[in-house]
């Protein structure tokens, strides 16, 4: 009840057992420094590197869409765990849930453009120029032939799978952060930003973790959700299948913990693209706009909106002191991904390159679900937008877990 009356930037919110990054500045956002020399949570963003991040992302597209309950989404999770161990995660595991879906929706079946409401999902207010938004389902779209072919084994339902790796806290290995990404997609293209680049994010971050020479007070549970593009589906199974078992030892006295208390759940969904606005005329600018940043954004219709909100601050107080390049930038109607069957049970935000209501939801990214979403549509200032948000979230949470680097 303490975060009731937080309404701006909140030195007082992430409480308990929370370690408090803000309250360190006494309650007023205190001027951000430049990290010094001998930082070690500077050295770990060091380690993160443009031309990885990219490489991720490309191994990511060799498996085409990986649209959920298909063969190349089971070989994608499968390259996923391998990378995940070679990094040094190697306690990777999996969930597993049945999904047997009524016959296709709109969204799954292929859907068409939104109406012309000023409010785009979650409510948020739409403004300015605005181009169709919605999801290809025609192969027929795809110019590239071995995608197409690539991408054209049918959904089928049945079992699914998803896989997590975590990083045991010295001190707390009982308590979590949560980093995700889905590593499925739809659309008919690669989807290289939808999600291949939160999904190589959160890889990213999980090597940098990894390495034998960090250490975390707390754990991080690093985790790449399947059928997201399906309603959720995989979050909504870990929610329904694991809250129950936060922060139970198992077996009784052994110092392990299976499922440990969740203190943030932190999802990353699309993370390249911030071209500005559609013009008048419908096109867009080739290039990143200077002015590109980080969409934090937490919901304000949540049970815990106020701890989403202090986590949101958070991120973009360590944005603004780790991050080389782009800016962050918080926001209240997070929406549309796998944060969201969290969010009335832990702080939980997203990290994007729109904001998904107002921006992406008004056609700011027009490769969304579109065949153009493929690795060779996007330009180095693209994927540096991605990489500095993989610098906000190691930031952050290096603070939030108390990393440091051995000696
Ligand atoms: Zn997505």
């Amino acid at each position: 009840m303490r975060c009731k009356a937080c309404i701006i930037p909140i030195s007082i919110c992430l409480a308990g057992s929370v370690p408090n990054v803000l309250a360190q500045q006494g309650g007023a956002v205190a001027a951000t420094s430049l990290p010094g020399p001998d930082d070690p949570i500077k050295a770990m963003v060091d380690r993160l590197d443009l031309e990885k991040y990219k490489a991720t992302i490309k191994g990511l597209t060799q498996f085409g869409d990986r649209r959920q309950g298909t063969e190349r989404n089971r070989k994608a999770i499968d390259w996923i765990e391998a990378q995940l161990k070679s990094h040094g995660c190697t306690n990777a595991e999996r969930i597993k849930y049945e999904y047997n879906p009524a016959p296709p929706t709109a969204r799954d079946g292929g859907g068409g453009a939104r109406g012309a409401s000023p409010f785009g999902p979650s409510g948020a207010r739409i403004r300015g120029y605005r181009i169709p938004e919605g999801v290809n389902n025609d192969p027929n779209k795809q110019p590239d032939l071995e995608l197409r072919e690539l991408n054209m084994e049918p959904s089928t339902p049945g079992l699914r799978e998803e896989v997590y790796c975590t990083k045991i806290g010295t001190t707390h290995p009982e308590e979590m952060y949560i980093v995700g990404g889905h590593m499925d997609g739809i659309g008919w293209g690669e989807a290289a930003n939808d999600d291949a680049s939160g999904t190589a994010l959160v890889m990213e971050v999980a090597r940098v973790f990894s390495s034998p020479d960090v250490e975390t007070d707390r754990s991080i549970r690093f985790i790449l959700w399947n059928n997201e593009e399906a309603g959720l589906a995989g979050a909504r199974a870990y929610v329904d299948q694991r809250r129950d078992l936060q922060g139970k030892e198992n077996p009784p006295r052994s110092g392990k913990y299976p499922e440990p208390k969740w203190l943030g759940m932190i999802q990353h969904d699309m993370m390249l693209f911030d071209h500005g606005m559609p013009r008048a005329d419908g096109t867009m600018s080739r290039e990143q706009r200077p002015e590109a940043d980080v969409n934090i954004e937490f919901q304000m219709n949540s049970k815990m909106s106020a701890q989403s909100q202090a986590l949101a601050w958070a991120f973009e107080q360590a944005n603004e002191k780790y991050a080389t390049d782009y800016p962050a930038a918080v926001g209240n109607h997070m929406t549309n991904t796998d944060s969201t069957p969290f969010m009335d049970a832990v702080a939980s935000i997203s990290l994007r390159e729109n904001e998904r209501g107002a921006q992406i939801g008004a056609g700011w990214d027009p490769q969304h679900h579109q065949p153009t979403d493929v690795y060779t549509t996007y330009y180095d200032k693209d994927f540096r937008l991605g990489l500095n948000a993989a610098q906000t979230t190691l930031a952050a949470i290096a603070q939030l877990t108390g990393a440091r680097l051995k000696k």
